[in-house]
């Protein structure tokens, strides 16, 4: 069996009195790449603190490659993790290689690796123009340059699309993707959940300080039993027809050429050996699966909680 490299046993936490994670149990195995979503407030940012030994929890436990980050072997573990907040703030006057070295140093990684770092994360050209002419996107580039310093095993990374345009967010799951290739297990929390859904291999979804679901995205989506829909292109003037052909499934639409329909997932296979059956009437055939977002909708709302993601 493999460990798990970050384990969340019963892992509770209270401030107050008041409960921000409630008896979370989760693990993330080694090379894995997970998503934390969950509306603002959910516990996201405070199971990172506590993987990151700045907190302890209040109940149960809390792993990083078997021990305990905020114990006496925490030095240990966290020498293997990196970690990128939410907001990064550098000293303003120095170069994006000075702060850089300044971490190196810190993390007693090679100071000689920098530049590459930098050139890595698309840095090279600024990499002697202080911290102060940066956009913030450029920051939020230095900052996964820090925490990818001294090649981590795994990474715990807070909002790091926030703020991103277009082509950045690209070039920063581009540098997922390598990081996933060379075994680097990666946790990150995120809202950008339509973009998520091909570069991770599992979700946690968290709602109130409680883990809701955790999986694949299909065994997600089998649990869930979100509706598959699915759409024919019929030949010209036979949707009618076609339609009544399909009788048992739930048609939701029907014009000129299209016939619309929606199923059980486990009816899916069923519903498509039928269709094939249908043979040159149907000209063209779509499968939308439930996305991550209507997955994770579908969740919160059985969580009876009606925030949504921001
Ligand atoms: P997320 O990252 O999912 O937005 P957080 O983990 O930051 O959520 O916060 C979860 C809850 O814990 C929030 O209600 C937040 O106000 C509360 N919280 C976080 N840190 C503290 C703290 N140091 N003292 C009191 N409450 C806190």
């Amino acid at each position: 069996m493999t460990m798990a490299t970050l384990q969340f046993e019963g892992a509770g936490k209270t401030y107050d009195g008041k409960t921000v994670l409630d008896d979370v149990s989760l693990n993330i195995n080694e090379g894995s790449v997970v998503a934390l979503v969950g509306h603002n407030g959910a516990g996201k940012t405070t199971m990172m603190k506590l993987l990151l030994g700045l907190i302890r929890p209040c109940s149960g436990q809390v792993r990083v490659l078997g021990l305990d980050p905020a114990g006496p072997e925490g030095s240990e573990a966290k020498r293997n993790l990196g970690f990128l907040p939410e907001t990064v703030a550098f000293q303003q006057a120095m170069t994006g290689l000075d702060v850089l070295n300044f971490y190196a140093r810190l993390k007693r990684a090679d100071l000689n690796a920098n530049r590459t770092l930098l050139a890595r994360v698309g840095l090279a050209d600024a990499a002697g123009q202080p911290v102060k002419t940066y956009s913030k996107g450029m920051r939020q580039r230095l900052g996964l340059a820090q925490a990818l310093l001294g090649a981590p095993r795994v990474m715990l990374l807070d909002e790091p699309t926030t703020g991103l345009d277009p082509a950045l967010r690209r070039s920063f799951y581009d540098t997922l993707s390598a990081l996933k290739r060379e075994g680097v297990t990666v946790l990150l929390s995120s809202h950008a959940l339509s973009e998520l859904e091909s570069r991770i291999d599992k979700v946690a979804i968290m709602n109130n300080g409680k883990l809701i679901a955790s999986g694949t995205l299909s065994e997600l989506r089998n649990q869930a039993r979100v509706p598959v829909r699915i759409r024919l292109r019929t030949r010209d003037g036979q949707a009618n027809e076609i339609a009544n052909q399909l009788s048992g499934a739930e048609i939701s639409r029907v014009n000129g050429q299209i016939v619309e329909f929606v199923c059980a997932p486990e009816e899916k296979m069923v519903l498509v050996r039928r269709v094939s059956e249908l043979g040159v009437a149907i000209e063209d055939m779509e499968i939308d699966l439930p996305t991550l977002d209507q997955l994770y909708s579908h969740y919160r709302n059985d969580g009876r909680d009606d925030g949504g993601l921001q």
